[in-house]
C-alpha cells in the first residue's frame, strides 16, 4: 500500500498488494483441546475426595458427634482421602515442570545401573507388602547415559511400582539393564511382570493423562491414572522410546529404549562408585 496514496487518490484507490495470513489452527485447538480436558479432569478427580471429605467433617459435626467408634473409622478414611489428594497434587505438579523442559535435552550423565538398584531398593517394602520379589539383572560395570538422574529415577520408580501393583498374581517382578535385542545398539530398561496383562485394545491409551484400564483396581492401588503420562513425558525429553508387550493372563513387559550411550571413561566409573 502506497504511502501517500490515500491523500491522492481519494479513498477508493486500491492498495498495492495485499498480506494474507493463513494460519493453520489445527494443531493450535488440538493443543488447546488437551489442556481444558486436563483441567476437567484434573478438577473431576480431586473433587471425588474432597466431596468425601465434606461428607465425613458434616457427619462428624452432626450424627456422629459422639460416637467415637465412628469417629476413629472415619477419620481413618479422611486421612486415605487426603494422601489421595496430595498424590494426585503431587502428579500435577510433577507432570507440569517436567512439561516446562519438555524441549531440553538432559546435559549431565548418569549411571543406569545405579538408577536400577536405587529404584530396587526404594520399593522393596512394597515387594515384601505384596509377597513379591524384584529380581535385578544388570552388567557389573556402570552403564553411562545422557539422562536427568532423579527423572529416570521417576521413570524406573512408576513402571516397577505399577509392575507389582498390576502384578501381583506373578511371584516375581523383573527389573532388567540390558543391550536392545536387536542389533544391541543400545541400552534397553525392561520392567516385567507376571500378571494380568493388559488387553490389547488399551496399550496404545495407556501413556495418555487419566487413562485407566480398570478405575476401580486404579484407585484401590493409589493410583492417579498419571504415573505412565509422566513415564512418556520425561522420556521424550530424553529422546528415549517406550514400548509395551503383553499377553493376558501372563504379564506385562514395559521397555524403554535409550538411543545414546557415552565411552566409558574412569571418571564415569569413579562417578559411578561413589554414590553410596
Ligand atoms: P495408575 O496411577 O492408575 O497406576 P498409570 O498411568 O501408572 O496410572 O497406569 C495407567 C493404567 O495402566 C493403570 O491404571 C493400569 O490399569 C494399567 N497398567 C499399568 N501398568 C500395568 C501393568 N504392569 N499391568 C497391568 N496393567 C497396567
Amino acid at each position: 500500500y502506497m504511502p501517500g496514496q490515500a491523500e491522492q487518490g481519494g479513498g477508493g484507490a486500491a492498495p498495492d498488494f495485499v498480506l494474507v495470513v493463513i494460519q493453520n489452527q489445527t494443531e493450535q485447538r488440538r493443543l488447546e483441546r488437551m489442556r481444558t480436558d486436563f483441567v476437567a479432569n484434573a478438577s473431576h478427580e480431586l473433587r471425588t475426595p474432597l466431596a468425601s471429605l465434606t461428607g465425613f467433617i458434616e457427619t462428624l459435626q452432626g450424627p456422629a458427634k459422639d460416637d467415637t467408634d465412628a469417629r476413629n473409622r472415619f477419620l481413618a478414611i479422611m486421612l486415605e482421602q487426603s494422601g489421595r489428594m496430595r498424590r494426585l497434587i503431587d502428579d500435577i505438579l510433577s507432570l507440569s515442570r517436567i512439561e516446562l523442559k519438555a524441549h531440553v535435552q538432559p546435559a549431565e550423565k548418569t549411571d543406569l545401573v545405579e538408577i536400577v538398584r536405587h529404584s530396587a531398593d526404594a520399593l522393596a517394602p512394597l515387594a515384601r507388602e505384596l509377597g513379591l520379589e524384584v529380581h535385578t539383572e544388570s552388567p557389573d560395570t556402570p552403564v553411562m547415559i545422557r539422562g536427568d538422574r532423579d527423572e529416570l529415577i521417576q521413570v524406573t520408580e512408576n513402571l516397577l511400582e505399577n509392575a507389582l501393583k498390576y502384578g501381583s498374581q506373578g511371584k516375581r517382578v523383573d527389573l532388567v539393564v540390558k543391550r536392545q535385542e536387536t542389533g544391541g545398539k543400545h541400552w534397553c530398561l525392561q520392567v516385567r511382570d507376571y500378571g494380568e496383562g493388559i488387553p490389547a485394545e488399551h496399550l496404545p491409551r495407556l501413556t495418555e493423562r487419566f487413562y485407566r484400564v480398570d478405575v476401580a483396581s486404579s484407585r484401590a492401588m493409589k493410583g492417579t491414572g498419571l504415573g505412565l503420562a509422566i513415564v512418556k513425558h520425561i522420556l521424550t525429553r530424553h529422546r528415549a522410546r517406550i514400548e509395551v508387550a503383553s499377553e493376558l493372563g501372563k504379564g506385562a513387559t514395559f521397555s524403554v529404549v535409550f538411543a545414546g550411550e557415552l565411552p566409558h571413561q574412569e571418571s564415569d566409573i569413579e562417578l559411578a562408585l561413589s554414590v553410596p
